[in-house]
């Protein structure tokens, strides 16, 4: 039997084959794409780079702005704004993507019978694809980034290792997290060494607040809700609240956290109304409470700390169904 070293070797040398001995690539990461996820794109654009392959690079939604110092930015398309797919592409490196409806409309520029390479860290990933390179222990895809650089022996350079300290910065929560591990921190301690400036990326991903942001907590904390003896906690955004506030995802990320954060609450919870009859739903756990397993159950996923999904619900159905759901592994 295999141990779990000799199975993510396996797994890592699959993957270099494939980039190796491929080319034309398509790369894409999950709708709405956060640090990691554009850490990640961006990352396996500067190796195909450095390897002379060309590629392309594509989400469905736009790049957040605030990621704007990575190297490549610009060159993330935007497959959400395209009437179609420009063309098809037979090789898809997909990253940091939980399951496979993850990519979203991406999927429209797959040929027939892709070879995939699914690059991820979610332990409730399907395994789609052809060529699986998954690692639930690591803290971010980046991290498995980091390995693959190591294995191909490509030069360090800074635009690279600043993906990969952004996306364990932002996936750890500014290295707080329990993800935090000895081995996140000797990655980001080598990114440093290599010209990364780790107090400005903390100060402009995780410290500065956005006016859109304060306003549309400011509303969002005027729901703040509590049951089960404050064991749950959980806030509101409705369509309402985004368009006084005119906020945008981003301003959403992190809001999840003041309810958790609470003393005493072992789930916080956020419903944002997406249309009057569907609510996505993200769940944080303070660790008792396997919140991955509740979302995958209701068709998303995530961590379990830290997952999401969404309902066919209208808002107040939504919160008396979740709420429920979360009692039910309280017992
Ligand atoms: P968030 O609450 O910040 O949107 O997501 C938290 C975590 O849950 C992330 O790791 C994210 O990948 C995962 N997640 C959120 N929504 C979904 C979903 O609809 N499906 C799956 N599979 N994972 C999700
Ligand atoms: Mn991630």
């Amino acid at each position: 039997m295999m141990d779990i070293t000799d199975h993510s070797s396996f797994q890592l040398g699959q993957a270099i084959r494939f980039i190796l001995e491929e080319d034309d690539f398509l790369v894409v990461s999950h709708v709405q794409p956060d640090g990691d996820a554009i850490s990640s794109t961006i990352a396996i654009g500067l190796i195909l780079q450095n390897l002379n392959k060309t590629f392309v690079m594509v989400n469905e939604d736009k790049t957040p702005i605030k990621f704007d110092y990575l190297s490549g930015f610009e060159h993330i398309q935007h497959a959400g704004e395209m009437n179609s797919a420009p063309r098809k592409y037979q090789n898809v490196i997909a990253v940091d993507c939980a399951d496979f409806s993850r990519v979203g409309i991406v999927e429209n520029w797959f040929g027939d019978n892709p070879t995939i390479l699914n690059i991820d860290h979610h332990p409730t990933n399907d395994q789609y694809g052809t060529i699986p390179l998954i690692q639930a222990e690591a803290a971010a895809t980046a991290e498995i980034l980091f390995h693959l650089v190591e294995a191909l022996e490509l030069q360090w350079t800074k635009p690279l290792a600043d993906c990969i300290y952004t996306g364990l910065l932002t996936d750890t929560g500014g290295f707080r997290y329990s993800n935090t591990s000895p081995e996140v921190m000797k990655i980001a301690s080598r990114m440093l060494e290599f010209g990364v400036e780790g107090h400005q990326l903390a100060e402009h991903l995780l410290e500065r607040i956005a006016f859109s942001h304060i306003h549309v907590l400011k509303r969002a904390l005027a729901s703040l809700s509590f049951a089960e003896n404050n064991r749950i906690g959980w806030m509101l955004v409705t369509q309402e609240d985004i368009t006084e506030s005119q906020a945008n995802n981003e301003d959403l990320e992190g809001l999840v956290n003041y309810p958790r954060n609470i003393e005493g609450v072992e789930v916080g919870l956020l419903f944002k109304e997406v249309t009057t009859d569907i609510v996505k739903v993200s769940f944080r756990s303070a660790g008792k409470i396997d919140v991955a397993s509740i979302a995958h159950r209701l068709g998303g996923g995530g961590h379990t700390r830290a997952a999401g999904c969404t309902l066919n619900m209208a808002m107040s159905e939504a919160v008396r169904f979740i709420v429920n759901e979360i009692k039910q592994e309280m017992v």
